[in-house]
């Protein structure tokens, strides 16, 4: 797992920012675009009452290739989908 971030008290709904100080990819150190949703909104907003585990809800700042290759799955933890994007990233 990457070194350097941290989670903010910054909130937004039920999402949680990680910052990063050099605002870098949190999956692969590239320079973020974006924040992206680990467990993707649409799939929250499918089950919002599910007791989904606080790691998934939370906002990682993002390049754009790697939010394709994450697109709209699920996983279990941030490290499962951070895995998924290293593996994605090696093709
Ligand atoms: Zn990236």
């Amino acid at each position: 797992m990457p070194t350097g971030y941290g989670f903010s008290s910054r909130v937004t709904g039920i999402y949680t920012y990680l910052e990063c100080k050099d605002d870098k990819c949190y999956y692969c150190g590239d320079v973020s675009v974006l924040h992206d949703h680990v467990l993707p909104l649409a799939v929250y907003k499918l089950a919002p009452i599910f007791k989904w585990p606080s790691e998934l809800l939370k906002l990682v700042p993002c390049c754009h290739s790697c939010n394709v290759i994450a697109s709209n799955r699920v996983f279990m933890s941030l490290s499962a989908k951070w895995d998924y994007i290293q593996l994605r990233r090696l093709r």
